[in-house]
């Protein structure tokens, strides 16, 4: 049977404290969530009858600021997935330098089987039931897979309609007339693309004109396509839940996002071949891009992986024994705890304006994400080089001896 994320998490962890000699204090304080708060979410439904659905809210660990993490939708979505996302959520912030702790929010549905009303009640329950754990100060929501702005307004409003007051801070990833920021959409995929750039200058390999792969168009994948395209870059291979299209030449990215638009899929697209979804790493390129759910590449797909560099937008997408044969056959890799850190960044940004309560002038915001990525992935790469560690034993080592250096200087309470 394979690992679950939970599993795979504590072993980065256990690897990561070899490394820095983590106090084993703190080590123990890390293996296990802060906080876990399961809530059942009556809904009633557009027909009169009622159904209860299970959701998680998960503190993983606050050390170094408030809990940080998105929101999933998912129908199989369980308590130790919301877990290790959270706990990844702790090393993303620590790896970035980011005054934030790790959380996650799942509720088990499936939301493409829902009307709008009926995800907006259940949204509105869910909030209300995790609310005593949210907080400007104590956790700040933002999107994840399945849910978007309209989500997160619902979110916003729902804790603010509860307090008396707009708490514009409270959420992230939030329509722009509620105090959304333009740049938030878009910095994942931004910040996976920086580190793109990072990484081809490290090898060697020129931008233009190399091919790039995406599992996944959703609110990475489908921003990652047009930014990759505009950069030159050929993107020759794209897949989603329903199947892909493939193109040697290079894909048309914005006719492909206009049938996408049509037909809620990249599937049958008739500028390219069809592709199975299962086949999409195994097109020939030097950029791939897991940018779906986790456990997309297993040991089986890694042998037969077909690219140079694999860049993580999508959290923990290689299992770790896909990682080792990825690492045996010489294609890097970028991890997520990294590599998918420019939305959180961005959401930091706008929790930051939010709280200031002045927007910053046009650019800011883009200027201080590229600094910020650029920051980490050169940290991170030069201690990979340093202590000849892959990118991800070198991201896990520095976030984890974070994490501890702020548990050393709060000490144990009481
Ligand atoms: P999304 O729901 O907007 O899109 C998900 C995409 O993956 C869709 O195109 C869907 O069709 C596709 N997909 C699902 N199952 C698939 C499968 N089996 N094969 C191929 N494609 C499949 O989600 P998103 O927000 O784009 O998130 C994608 C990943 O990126 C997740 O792992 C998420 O945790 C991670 N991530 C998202 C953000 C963000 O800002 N939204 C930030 C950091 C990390």
């Amino acid at each position: 049977m394979s690992k679950d994320r939970w599993t795979e998490i504590l072993e980065y962890l256990a690897d990561a404290a070899k490394i820095v000699n983590l106090d084993p204090d703190a080590h123990r304080r890390l293996q296990q969530p802060t906080r876990v708060l399961e809530v059942s979410i009556p809904v009633r439904m557009d027909d009169g009858s009622l159904e209860v659905f299970t959701g998680w809210r998960v503190h993983h660990d606050t050390t170094r600021g408030p809990g940080k993490g998105g929101i999933r939708f998912h129908p199989e979505v369980d308590q130790r997935e919301v877990t290790a996302l959270a706990a990844e959520m702790t090393f993303k912030t620590a790896v970035m330098n980011l005054p934030f702790g790790g959380a996650k929010g799942g509720v088990r549905c499936d939301p493409t089987v829902l009307s709008l009303g009926e995800l907006e009640r259940l949204t509105r329950r869910y909030t209300w039931e995790i609310m005593p754990l949210l907080g400007p100060d104590k956790d700040v929501p933002a999107p994840d897979v399945n849910t978007d702005g309209r989500v997160m307004a619902w979110l916003m409003d729902t804790v603010s309609m509860a307090q008396g007051k707009a708490i514009t801070s409270s959420v992230t990833g939030k329509p722009l007339s509620i105090g959304g920021t333009a740049e938030h959409a878009g910095g994942t995929a931004a910040g996976v693309l920086m580190c793109t750039r990072d990484i081809f200058e490290e090898l060697g390999i020129a931008v233009a004109g190399r091919r790039a792969v995406i599992q996944g168009f959703g609110k990475v994948g489908r921003p990652l396509a047009f930014l990759l395209h505009s950069a030159g870059m050929r993107v020759v291979g794209i897949t989603d839940v329903h199947g892909g299209v493939s193109n040697p030449g290079g894909l048309d990215v914005p006719a492909l996002s206009d049938y996408a638009n049509q037909h809620h899929t990249v599937a049958g697209f008739p500028g390219g071949e069809p592709l199975d979804t299962a086949d999409v790493f195994a097109v020939e390129c030097e950029l791939a891009v897991p940018a779906a759910l986790e456990g997309a590449i297993d040991a089986e797909v890694a042998r037969r992986c077909n690219a140079q560099v694999i860049v993580e937008a999508a959290n923990g997408p290689i299992t770790t024994e896909a990682d080792a044969v990825l690492h045996d056959r010489g294609i890097v890799v970028v991890p997520d705890i990294l590599a998918n850190a420019g939305g959180v960044t961005s959401s930091y940004f706008e929790w930051a304006q939010n709280r200031q309560g002045i927007a910053w002038v046009d650019g800011v915001a883009a200027e201080r994400l590229h600094h910020t990525m650029h920051d980490a992935f050169s940290r991170v790469y030069a201690s990979s080089q340093t202590h000849k560690l892959s990118l991800r034993r070198a991201a896990y080592a520095i976030a984890v001896e974070r994490v501890g250096e702020a548990m050393s200087v709060r000490g144990l309470f009481p």
